[in-house]
């Protein structure tokens, strides 16, 4: 029925979901969008999962924001955009008065478009003086982001998405990618389909659809991360499968900081010792057995790609486990040329290009500068005409802290765009509270959302085809997506919006670029010179083309599939490819992690692990998911048990269970699975009806401020009827 849909027009555009970012044509008619379908000359080949397919139908469900309001006498009621701008500056005034610059923060979102996060990146570290500027990217990848960092000097993957058919082995590890990525997964089925002998090898404490592809699922004890790397290492050294030549010209080893002095591969062994594999095997929950054939299988490999997501990254060793996923590659040679790519996956459309890259984090600054160096607060100043000295050197609060800064009052207005924290923040009910003691300015193109209920100031914002701007998804490739239709109501794109509030609050003449266009030239012409170079991915060549990866640092570059081409690649200078590590010293940084203790130790009160995750057909608070008329018969509300634990707690299927953490319980309907292991309890971060983040772990990452929403001690109980 749907291919009778008559269309006036077709536009290239994204999807706004999940990070793989597949390219769509959207079909217009009469001024709506009436149909949206794969691009077949997008890297995704026409396809689309099923969120994908539903892109159109989030534009016109029936919670969409039309109008601002204001609290009155503790309601929301609406009033004119004037009203509510003034408002909110007010609110954002008055803190500052009582508390300086560092008593406001802005809180954003992997889904805003480049534009909005560089927008607001800039009014509040350049304009308003703090740098309490952070954002959903937070929960779901910041480990990965400092783990780049740190290993090779510059953020972000260093291959694409082409190198899926040239692996010869992919390595998953804490990532569910045939649910949460499903047509990158695709395209590695493409591979096995067309090279049988391909392998793959999946790390998980669960099984899931994606361990049903694996030639090897390691189902190990969650938070082992680190042990079962190293212990690969050990495997690959004591077996000689490494790349001697690669590692003694492109390698240096340190421990603890980049800047620690230098050790050799020989202490590296020597620190490994600890971590052959018998001896962290019962600790990982494998056998030794399995950990070898890990290693084997990786070290014989012509070509290998690691995919990894939120099951590496949120956990209190979440940067230690990123170090390692990088140091296998380096230590093998791994990387820089056609299926070998360390590769983490973002969650968000945007959260890669929008806010790592954008520098829009409280210890960041635009393209890969940070907050802490005096010499790229200098230079930020300089290109947006700041005096020097403007951009506080102090870095700014992180997610879990500036929402316990909430709390005790310290930051007093905040302004949340296009996220629910009220529901996605690990220990939500204690975060809340900060929500509802501060001033907050919450914008989001949806309304209700747990978040909007406690604004004190809602702004309605327009959604994807409703505005312009540009999305850069996992692979770095930057895509346009036009405006396309009007928003309903009178909601506008945030990027009017920060505008109108940046002029109310006395930085307008900061804020001169106010198109998108305009603001997409400025942040080209800042990324000049850069490892994340793409002052050639013009407006013009977007609209023309499926988008282009960065690096691409000319209007006539192709675009850079790999990264890191070491020094061996005629090609690179000319084409603009960088051919050494983005280091002083030209090697990557291969570090010594220690596993480290549990933050959170199972006890007699807490004997379990809940950990958390996505299924296919939902995404994140459901926000949008959760009202798709099409989406209403899909079940959020489970906890999965291994039915070993079920059948000794007495519980059946669909009986109603009390997770309970040190913080806060959960109840839902049990679902014995024997897609966990015993021990291990699994929710959906997607319950609207329930709040499963009650239970869930605010420890963070000590170097990445990631929370370890993976693993977190439980007792599961009975719920008794009546
Ligand atoms: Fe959208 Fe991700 Fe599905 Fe592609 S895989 S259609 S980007 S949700």
């Amino acid at each position: 029925r749907e291919e009778a849909i008559p269309v006036d027009s077709w536009h290239k555009s994204v999807c706004r979901f999940c990070g793989s970012g597949c390219e769509t044509r959207v079909g217009v008619r009469g001024g709506k969008v009436v149909k949206v379908e794969g691009l077949q000359e997008g890297w995704n080949r026409g396809r689309l999962c099923i969120k994908g397919l539903l892109n159109r139908e989030i534009l016109y469900v029936s919670d969409r924001a039309q109008y601002p309001m204001v609290r009155k006498n503790g309601q929301l009621v609406r009033v004119s955009w004037d009203e509510a701008l003034d408002a909110a500056a007010a609110g954002f005034r008055e803190a500052i008065a009582q508390g300086g610059p560092d008593a406001v923060a802005y809180y954003g979102s992997g889904q805003l478009f480049t534009q909005e996060s560089y927008t607001a990146n800039k009014l509040f570290k350049g304009g308003i003086g703090t740098n309490n500027v952070d954002g959903n990217p937070r929960l779901c990848m910041a480990s990965a982001a400092f783990g780049y960092k740190s290993v090779f000097g510059a953020d972000e993957p260093s291959g694409c998405y082409d190198d899926i058919e040239h692996a010869t082995t992919f390595f998953v590890i804490g990532a569910n990618m045939a649910e949460c990525h499903p047509v990158v997964w695709e395209r590695v089925r493409d591979r096995l389909r067309t090279a049988p002998q391909t392998r793959v090898i999946v790390v998980d404490p669960r099984r899931t659809p994606t361990a049903r592809d694996a030639t090897l699922h390691l189902q190990l004890r969650p938070g082992t991360d680190v042990a079962l790397l190293n212990a690969m290492a050990h495997e690959l050294l004591r077996t000689g499968l490494v790349d001697r030549t690669f590692i003694d010209n492109f390698v240096t080893f340190r421990k603890g900081a980049a800047d620690a002095p230098p050790l050799t591969r020989e202490d590296f062994q020597k620190f490994l010792e600890d971590y052959a594999p018998e001896k962290v095997a019962d600790l990982c929950g494998l056998s030794s057995a399995e950990i070898r054939e890990a290693a084997r299988l990786w070290g014989i490999s012509q070509a290998v790609t690691s995919f990894w997501t939120m099951g590496l990254n949120q956990q209190t060793h979440g940067v230690a486990a990123n170090r390692m996923m990088m140091a296998l590659h380096l230590l093998t040679g791994q990387i820089g040329r056609p299926g070998a790519s360390p590769f983490s996956m973002t969650g968000q459309p945007n959260a890669g290009g929008g806010v790592r890259d954008t520098g829009s984090l409280a210890h960041a600054l635009p393209a890969g500068r940070l907050v802490s160096k005096e010499k790229d607060r200098h230079e930020m100043e300089k290109l947006w005409g700041l005096p020097e000295g403007r951009i506080s050197p102090n870095p700014g609060l992180s997610a879990v802290p500036l929402f316990e800064a909430m709390r005790e009052g310290k930051v007093r207005a905040a302004l949340v765009m296009a996220t629910n924290p009220a529901r996605s923040l690990p220990n939500a009910d204690r975060y809340r509270v900060g929500m509802e003691k501060a001033f907050l300015v919450v914008c989001d193109s949806i309304f209700p959302t747990d978040t909007a209920q406690l604004a004190d100031v809602f702004l309605p914002a327009a959604m994807w085809a409703e505005k312009e701007g540009v999305f850069s998804q996992s692979e770095r490739r930057y895509h346009l997506v036009q405006k396309l239709v009007e928003p309903p109501g009178e909601a506008r794109s945030d990027l009017e919006i920060l505008v109108a509030l940046g002029e109310r609050l006395g930085h307008g003449e900061l804020l001169k670029a106010r198109t998108p266009e305009a603001v997409w030239d400025e942040w080209r012409r800042i990324s000049a010179g850069s490892t994340y170079d793409f002052t050639g991915i013009t407006y013009a060549r977007l609209k023309e083309l499926p988008g282009l990866v960065w690096p691409c640092p000319s209007e006539d570059h192709p675009g850079t599939c790999h990264r890191y081409v070491p020094g061996k690649d005629p090609l690179a200078k000319k084409e603009g490819r960088i051919d050494f590590y983005a280091r002083p010293d030209g090697r990557a940084i291969v570090y010594l992690s220690e596993q480290g203790p549990f933050r959170e130790a199972l006890t007699g009160d807490y004997p379990m692990i809940l950990t958390t995750g996505r299924r296919l057909e939902h995404w994140h608070t459901a926000t949008l998911t959760g009202r798709i008329p099409q989406l209403q018969g899909v079940d959020m509300d489970y906890l999965e048990m291994h039915p070993g634990d079920a059948a000794v707690m007495g519980v059946n299927e669909g009986d109603l269970v009390q997770v309970t953490s040190a913080r806060g319980s959960v109840r839902l309907q049990a679902k014995p699975s024997m897609r966990v292991r015993p021990g291990v309890v699994f929710a959906l971060m997607h319950s609207m009806k329930h709040l499963v983040n009650a239970a869930t772990s605010d420890h963070v990452d000590p170097i990445s401020a990631q929370p370890e929403y993976k693993m977190a001690a439980v007792r599961v109980e009975r719920v008794k009827e009546g």
